[in-house]
């Protein structure tokens, strides 16, 4: 190896020019230091006449080798035309500069930048090379690529890429037949999995669904993962096969996934499918109809798929109109509150009042909760909404002692979506100081659910700030989410309101009753009371009060009524109580 290298500087002679020595040393010294392969090569033979250490090692070929070689001979073979061309150009040109491939000796192509000078080497035209190897780069430049187009959890393609597939797919015609197809796939109940279970869960279950999603659209679709539990499907088929497609996702995914640690987790499939021409005009037409099918049968539950369609998108319509009115009706003074009395099943004393809102909704008449408090969750239109029923609540206690005589506490009800407002521990703490209210006569009521999105942190930070404010909370409807008895120790509740869906049974289905028993005997053990919903007969009242419950409201006792009427409904309430103790 020592004695090849110095007869190849000994050949280089009198230098690449031939002008002096200082200059030829100058020269190989830099040959030779360059990190980057270089080589000479003769003009007419295209033989190699030098090549420094950095090409030795770099293309793997021995100096010997190189130097009984041709540059013809590191090319792939359907390159050399376009070489041949090139080295015909460096008889005018002097410089040349472009990206080539080269083959190094176990055959491995490299992707090279090259730039070229001509000189003359020991008194013959030559060409000197020096090469930069891209594969490296154009390997980053691949991963980046793919880190921008695909999914790390899954391995599938990404919201990104999907949009640009399915806007692709639209813009080309449909075969014969054929409609273009996007199904929406949702996971639902992925968050309880999250708070349940954790993270590490959850992605495990992300990942499994995506294995089934892919092995599902083998061949015959594009599966893609476009975040969270939700997936996507572009597929274009005749209008049946996508439906078939569809019921076989819901099927593949819908048995549970075997979560080390945890056993077998399940999320429900929810299934949207939008289809083109049919339903949409641009591929985020078509993702955001099929998303909305997609919603449509995660209210009902999912396990099941929903096709975009035109009464789909009425009802669309209609929400998102909906939602602009409601959110004018907050600043033009169309909402008000209802209250409710929450009763002492000792003493017949009204202890607190659920506040109610109520949307007058001028030419509609007067609309329930239910019909638009899920509308404004679905944007922070809730926390505006919230922060007015907050404050209207608060004002309207603040004149109960005057006004009645006592001070119940004032329950707001709080969405989830409310928790994730960084001010609400700040505007209730507000509130109570402008209208003189303690914060111990506010109570927080939050459903599982929004118990459940707790997991987040800063929700959790809210709900602790709340009770660190002195507010008391309260976890609504309970019995209808996905928690258990046992999880309620681990919750930052004062008080467990049991759903009417329980309480309905009450002395007539013994279920109910055992499940209303645990619950009080559970809160009790944890300090926490009870409050019973919907109490509608005095059977349910006899019941519950025989079971130790604490507290009730319901129609029975006071239907909910505006704050006008709030004298009369505590007495009433009273009276009701005293009767029912009566007749036991
Ligand atoms: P909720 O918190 O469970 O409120 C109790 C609901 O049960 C009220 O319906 C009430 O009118 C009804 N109710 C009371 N007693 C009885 C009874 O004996 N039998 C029956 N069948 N029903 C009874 P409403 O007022 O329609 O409210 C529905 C839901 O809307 C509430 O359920 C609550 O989740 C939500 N909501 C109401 N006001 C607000 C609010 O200001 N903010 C938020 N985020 N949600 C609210
Ligand atoms: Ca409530
Ligand atoms: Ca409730």
């Amino acid at each position: 190896m020592a004695d090849e290298r110095r007869s190849a500087v000994g050949a280089a002679g009198d230098g690449p020019s031939g002008r002096s020595d200082a200059m030829s040393d100058a020269f190989h010294q830099l040959l030779a230091a360059s990190p980057l392969p270089m080589w000479v090569y003769d003009l007419e033979t295209l033989r190699f006449l030098e090549v420094n250490d950095a090409a030795v090692t770099h293309y793997g070929y021995r100096r010997a080798d190189f130097l009984a070689m041709s540059i013809t001979e590191i090319r792939p073979e359907e390159d050399l035309d376009r070489l041949h061309a090139a080295v015909a150009g460096h008889w005018e040109a002097t410089q040349y500069s472009g990206a080539w491939r080269h083959r190094r000796s176990d055959g491995t192509i490299l992707e090279v930048e090259v730039v070229s000078h001509r000189l003359e080497w020991e008194g013959r035209p030559a060409v000197l090379v020096v090469a930069r190897d891209l594969t490296d780069t154009r390997r980053l430049e691949a991963e980046l690529k793919h880190r921008t187009h695909y999914d790390a959890p899954t391995g599938l393609a990404n919201a990104t890429l999907f949009a640009d597939k399915v806007a692709a797919a639209l813009a080309r015609p449909a075969p014969d037949g054929a409609a273009l197809g996007v199904v929406l796939v949702g996971l639902c109940a992925l968050d309880a999995v999250v708070s349940t279970a954790g993270d590490p869960a959850a992605h495990a279950m992300v990942s499994a669904t995506g294995e089934r999603l892919a092995a599902c659209c083998e061949g015959r679709a594009l599966p893609a993962h476009l975040g969270g539990g939700r997936f996507a499907v572009l597929v274009e088929a005749p209008e049946p096969e996508i439906m078939g497609l569809a019921g076989s996702v819901v099927a593949a995914l819908s048995p549970p996934v075997a979560v080390t640690g945890w056993g077998e987790l399940k999320c429900v499939p929810a299934v949207g499918i939008a289809l083109a021409p049919a339903s949409a005009r641009d591929a985020a037409d078509l993702i955001r109809d099929a998303t909305s099918a997609m919603h449509h049968a995660a209210q009902r539950g999912g396990g099941h798929f929903v096709v975009f369609n035109a009464e789909l998108r009425a009802a669309a319509v209609e929400a998102f109109e909906t939602e602009r009115a409601l959110e004018a009706a907050i600043g033009l003074g169309e909402l008000r509150l209802d209250y409710q009395p929450i009763v002492d099943l000792q003493s017949g004393e009204t202890i607190g009042c659920e506040s109610l809102v109520r949307w007058e909704r001028p030419a509609v008449g007067l609309v329930g909760p239910d019909r638009f408090v899920p509308l404004a969750e679905r944007s922070d239109l809730i926390v505006r909404l919230g922060a007015w029923v907050i404050e209207h609540a608060l004002a309207e206690a603040s004149t109960w002692p005057a006004r009645v005589g006592a001070r119940p506490r004032v329950s707001v009800n709080l969405s989830a979506r409310q928790l994730g407002d960084s001010r609400l521990v700040a505007r209730v703490a507000e509130a109570c100081a402008a209208f003189g209210l303690p914060p111990s006569a506010v109570c927080a009521e939050l459903t599982e659910s929004a118990f459940v999105a707790t997991d987040d942190y800063a929700a959790y930070r809210t709900l602790a700030g709340l009770r660190e404010l002195g507010v008391e909370v309260a976890i609504d409807d309970f019995g209808t989410g996905y928690s258990s008895l046992a999880y309620v120790k681990h919750l930052p509740v004062d008080v467990v309101k049991i759903d009417r869906g329980f309480v309905a049974g009450l002395g007539t289905i013994a279920a109910d009753t055992l499940l209303v028993d645990a619950v009080v005997r559970v809160a009790h053990g944890l300090d926490m009371r009870v409050v019973a919903e919907g109490v509608e007969t005095e059977v349910q009242l006899d019941v519950l009060r025989g079971l130790g419950c604490d507290a009730a409201q319901g129609y029975l006792l006071a239907p909910p009524a505006p704050p006008e009427r709030l004298g009369e409904m505590i007495d009433n309430a009273r009276r009701v109580v005293a009767g029912a103790r009566r007749d036991s």
